[in-house]
């Protein structure tokens, strides 16, 4: 690549770039653990007929595991992920102790800073593979409207929402999908679908408490898990918009 002011760069490329393509910007930045980065971006015609769907998909956001889905399945992070999150954690700490500005200090914010990329990267990776997964197997994948900053700053969820990546994980699967004709529907947040029986209709308000993870609907007495009973609401209202 060649840059202005420096000259040719040696560039790892990921992507061979199709010849229709029209190079629009390159952004240089530097990580904090000193590594360089260009984000190139392209600009391309992009018409694929919006499909009919046949399948749909509701997904309800979790905290802890970023979904449930209308199957009852979940996002399941993997298990190495959480080893580097905690390890990550244990080396923060260790750097709040040290002073700022020494050798030593200096030392440790490069490990943190790269064990962030580590564990940010493959956390990206892992969104990559679940949403592309969905599209494959999906026309029509629906979710609730979330204000994560609303969110962020709610005394109930706190600081865990900011790395939980629900906003990346959206954002890939509206891209992944639009590339094929299918679609992601939001639907508006104040919806309760935690709240309304998926079998008959029946809006518990019990339900509110959010420390109920199970329930039985006290009118047509189907037993429900929460966050699928809300996964399935929230499907329901996918096809309905169709
Ligand atoms: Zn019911």
């Amino acid at each position: 690549m060649k840059l202005p002011k420096i000259g040719q760069v040696k560039v790892k490329q990921h992507r061979e770039i199709p010849a229709s393509y029209v190079l629009k910007s390159v952004t240089v930045s530097q990580s904090p653990s000193g590594k360089y980065h260009a984000s190139i971006s392209f600009e391309y015609e992009n018409q694929v007929p919006e499909r009919k769907p046949h399948t749909f998909l509701g997904l309800d956001f979790s905290m802890n595991g970023l979904y449930k889905d209308s199957e009852g399945n979940e996002a399941e992070y993997p298990k190495y992920y959480r080893k580097w999150e905690k390890k990550l954690e244990r080396e923060q700490r260790k750097l709040s102790h040290m002073q700022k500005g020494s050798r030593n200090w200096e030392k440790q914010r490069i490990k943190v800073a790269k064990l962030h990329e580590k564990v940010a990267n493959q956390r990206k990776d892992f969104l990559h593979k679940r949403s592309r997964e969905i599209v494959n197997a999906y026309d029509c994948v629906c979710i609730e409207d979330l204000d994560m900053k609303a969110m962020a700053r709610s005394l109930h969820f706190g600081k865990s929402v900011h790395d939980n990546g629900w906003g990346m994980f959206t954002t890939f699967l509206k891209y992944k999908l639009e590339e094929e004709g299918k679609q992601l529907i939001r639907i508006d947040k104040w919806y309760p679908s935690s709240q309304t029986c998926s079998v008959c209709g029946y809006k518990n308000p019990e339900t509110k408490d959010l420390g109920m993870r199970e329930w039985d609907c006290p009118r047509c007495k189907s037993h429900h898990d929460r966050d699928l009973n809300a996964a399935i609401n929230i499907r329901k209202l996918s096809s309905l918009n169709k």
